[in-house]
């Protein structure tokens, strides 16, 4: 058993509000210069849709993540010798209007033209080539449902549903989807990178580019089926997600994580055996994946495990931050929480707790509530097809918990007529329901946030290291 600590996150998508809250510091942070225009490490998405960049859940078209070929794990795009005999040609990138041409307004026109009749008006301009543009596409085209009826055919996961009766006005449904890197445990970016620029940092978990060693194939991006790799086409040189270490290290959330206005986001440290990471993903079902990645978190509280991980040179803060982790809670202990298509065979380490949905319509009143959850707007098979490879059993259970939960509070709070019955279907203890409910609907920010402090400052000259670190690499910075 090799014990190792990964930094996770879950997102509540029953209370995301689809702000985009989340996206704005992050972009103002991380991306915000030249070749990054049209990057967005955080984005959120509405589902049912086709996302940003267009069809990135579509590994057919993207050639994206892992899958077995000849009972071996495979990278889909191909291994070393197809990617080097192409590598000055990747078919499988998407293109800038898969993403979107980014664009600004002359803004200044609006203050300084001349009175005139009519109102001034700022036209759109590219911020690639600087000239007049369309808009037509960006990386939340389809919010609220815009278009869907068209673009909505397109998303997979729909898989084995009438997806056609599911986009009419009157049956439709939504939810919204803010996408991270996911700092897989089995990183098909990692394994794509001709030059081995990117790598999975020891300590936590987290993927980062080397820019002073990229050479800007490219394979990473095209390799992330959740397509979290961009390619800075100003420097030559790919970027992505970094989960904010720099604050992370300090104990701090993540922006995206500290900004969210819904408390949807938990982080917390899990810990996992990364001998069991290849066996995970070369599960032959693919129902069968979520189960065994399931298997190789380990239980912090097991005083064999906490032995071993000191043994092997896990810090103790990590183990005792791992033994209060939300992450853990809601993933592992509640199963609450899926990764989203495990089916990619990365072993996504960023979970989602399934969303609760209105009833559809005539089945408010009817006191049948052990069932209620078959009547729920979002059809289960949709969820279970984007985060359970299609299994609609553990998000049924979850979803049941979540309703019992509500109930039995709702029956402590409003009538003083504690519904125990309702747990008991369930198999949740009061305490239990306590929990669940403090973590969930109140979210305070200290059980939120469960992050150990790594003090890497004091070993390393982290200015040096810039470049491995995921900053500009030396050749495009500044003269110091
Ligand atoms: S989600 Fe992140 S860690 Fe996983 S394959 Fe994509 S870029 Fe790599
Ligand atoms: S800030 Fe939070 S609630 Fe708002 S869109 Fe982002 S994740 Fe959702």
């Amino acid at each position: 058993m090799k014990i190792k600590a990964q930094m996770a996150m879950v997102m509540n998508l029953d209370k995301c509000l689809g702000c985009h809250t989340c996206s704005i510091p992050c972009k103002h942070v991380w991306t915000d210069r030249k070749g990054a225009e049209y990057m967005w490490f955080n984005n959120v998405e509405t589902k049912p849709g086709i996302g940003y960049p267009k069809k990135w859940e579509n590994q057919e078209i993207r050639k994206g993540g892992w899958h077995l070929q000849d009972g071996e794990l495979q990278l889909r795009a191909g291994g070393r010798l197809k990617k080097f005999v192409g590598i000055f040609h990747n078919p499988d990138l998407p293109d800038l209007d898969d993403y979107y041409e980014p664009w600004t307004y002359d803004y200044e026109k609006l203050t300084s033209c001349p009175p005139s009749q009519h109102q001034p008006t700022a036209r759109p301009r590219s911020l690639i080539t600087g000239q007049n543009t369309e808009i037509n596409w960006g990386p939340n085209w389809e919010d609220d449902l815009a278009g869907v009826h068209e673009t909505g055919l397109d998303d997979v996961n729909f898989a084995g549903m009438e997806k056609e009766i599911y986009l009419k006005f009157k049956k439709v449904f939504m939810f919204y989807l803010p996408r991270i890197c996911e700092h897989c445990l089995n990183p098909a970016c990692v394994a794509s990178c001709p030059s081995g620029a990117l790598y999975k940092r020891e300590e936590d978990g987290i993927v980062l580019v080397d820019q002073e060693r990229c050479r800007g194939w490219r394979y990473c991006v095209s390799g992330c089926p959740y397509k979290k790799v961009y390619f800075n086409w100003s420097e030559g040189r790919a970027e992505k997600c970094i989960l904010c270490y720099p604050r992370i290290e300090s104990g701090q959330p993540t922006l995206c994580a500290q900004s969210c206005v819904g408390r949807i986001r938990y982080l917390g440290i899990l810990l996992y055996d990364a001998d069991r990471i290849k066996q995970a993903a070369s599960v032959l079902d693919d129902q069968g994946i979520y189960k065994a990645h399931i298997e190789t978190l380990l239980n912090p509280n097991d005083p064999e495990i906490i032995c071993e991980a000191l043994d092997q040179g896990v810090p103790k803060n990590f183990v005792v931050a791992a033994q209060r982790s939300p992450v853990y809670k809601l993933a592992v202990e509640w199963k609450l929480a899926f990764p989203p298509h495990p089916e990619f065979r990365t072993l996504p380490m960023v979970w989602y707790v399934p969303p609760l949905s209105p009833l559809i319509q005539g089945v408010e009143n009817q006191d049948t509530d052990v069932e209620k959850n078959d009547f729920m707007r979002i059809p289960f098979r949709y969820l279970a097809n984007l985060l359970t490879a299609g299994d609609e059993s553990p998000i049924r259970f979850a979803l049941k918990k979540l309703i019992k939960l509500r109930k039995f509070m709702r029956s402590t709070r409003v009538s003083d007529k504690p519904d125990y019955k309702s747990l008991e279907e369930v198999e949740m203890t009061e305490v239990v329901a306590k929990e669940m409910y403090r973590l969930l609907a109140i979210a305070k920010y200290e059980d939120r946030f469960v992050i150990p402090t790594t003090a890497r400052q004091e070993t390393e000259d982290m200015y040096q290291g810039r470049g491995r670190l995921g900053f500009p690499a030396k050749s495009l910075r500044p003269a110091e």
